[in-house]
């Protein structure tokens, strides 16, 4: 119905805050996007792979006007893990490179190649090795980046780029210190390293603007493209990054059979029209801090409890001060029937993640809520 809310079996309400890890920004079930996905249907779902199929060109056209500089060549996936995986092998093919730099606690999805880039040891240990030539900074430190860069080179390694999330997502909402990711964007310049910026998570609005960053050689995008009805991902990039073999022939990229598929692609394109229609990245921005002023004020009221509260537009998170709280925390918060859930790389944080078309008094709903499952905690832990 395009509102804010999840419907239990028996019609039970849940307020959404989690938004499916991020993928519901433009509301649940969005009319205005799942009448195009059903026209298209009802049209043609899937493609022949070898005609050309034209709403992948204007959904590539629509993403060159609407991200930053120009970004403008688009292979389109099926999930996030897949489109880190072509930008990773993007820049290996273009630079003839062989060695990434990511950072530590990254999430960048759980194939072979992102998994390898990845920052926490729980879920890459059952399967190293994986890619082999990657290295892990510190992340928000410039100068740990710029050493890592200059060891390399040292020795004589060569590198394929460095990939990097604008905010941490799944470590727990991490905002990057003012100013890191512009000298990130410098050391690559000054070493000829691409940047590899995956905004999956902090794309389409979630963060305030359309992009978190406007800093990239190869762009990331996923979630919320989709508009939360289908499910397309994948990566733009700098004309420089798409070389001549890969425009006479980008099957030596990669040869997704269902990736930019006619109704998936009508999903993105009439998310991007309803995203500019409806001004979803002010929205967020907005709705944002509020939303954020009432987890401060419930940080302030509860010291104890909560270590820190962090985030921009729509992408929050509370820290507590150990994740039994956080359990504690999630499970009132559901008996108030909103949704939260953790995040992947950091137990002691709780993420809120919601939809953009929530409205002023749903939000002080869930902050009403926050302050009573807190309450709770409070009196059942002493
Ligand atoms: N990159 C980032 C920044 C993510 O947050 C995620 C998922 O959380 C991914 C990649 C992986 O996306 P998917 O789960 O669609 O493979």
């Amino acid at each position: 119905d395009g509102g804010a809310y999840f419907y239990g079996l028996d019609g039970e309400k849940f307020l959404d805050c989690l938004g499916g890890f991020g993928i519901y920004t433009a509301g649940h079930s969005q009319p205005e996007i799942v009448d195009v996905v059903k026209a298209q249907l009802d049209r043609q779902g899937l493609h022949s792979q070898e005609l050309l199929d034209p709403l992948r060109g204007y959904l590539a056209k629509a993403m060159a006007d609407i991200t930053p500089g120009d970004l403008q060549q688009c292979f389109f996936t099926n999930c996030g893990t897949e489109a880190v995986e072509m930008a990773l092998k993007l820049a290996r093919f273009k630079t003839g490179g062989r060695w990434f730099i990511s950072t530590v606690r990254a999430f960048h999805g759980k194939t072979a190649g992102s998994l390898a880039v990845g920052g926490k040891g729980t879920y890459r240990e059952p399967y190293l090795p994986l890619v082999q030539q990657v290295t892990h900074v510190e992340y928000g430190d410039t100068d740990a980046m710029r050493k890592a860069i200059e060891n390399l080179e040292f020795v004589g390694e060569k590198l394929a780029a460095v990939i990097l999330e604008p905010i941490q997502g799944e470590a727990g909402v991490i905002v990057p210190p003012p100013g890191y990711l512009k000298e990130v964007r410098q050391l690559c310049d000054e070493h000829n390293i691409p940047l590899i910026l995956d905004e999956i998570q902090t794309g389409m609005g979630r963060t305030g603007t359309m992009w978190r960053c406007e800093a990239e050689d190869v762009m990331t995008f996923g979630k919320a493209f989709g508009g939360g009805v289908m499910p397309i991902t994948g990566f733009i990039c700098r004309p420089h990054m798409w070389s001549q073999e890969l425009i006479d022939n980008p099957y030596l990229l990669g040869s997704t059979t269902f990736g930019g598929n006619p109704v998936c692609c009508s999903a993105a394109i009439a998310t991007i029209r309803f995203m500019l229609a409806h001004d979803i990245p002010g929205q967020c921005r907005d709705k944002g801090a509020k939303l954020k002023a009432g987890l401060e004020a419930a940080w302030k009221k509860y010291p104890k409890l909560v270590d820190e509260v962090r985030g921009a537009g729509l992408m929050l998170a509370v820290e507590f001060a150990d994740d039994e709280i956080g359990y504690a925390f999630s499970k009132n918060m559901y008996a108030h029937n909103v949704i939260i859930a953790g995040t992947l790389n950091n137990s002691k944080t709780i993420r809120f993640e919601p939809t953009a078309v929530m409205t002023d008094e749903e939000i002080d709903f869930v902050i009403q809520a926050v302050d009573e499952s807190l309450a709770q905690v409070q009196a059942d832990m002493g």
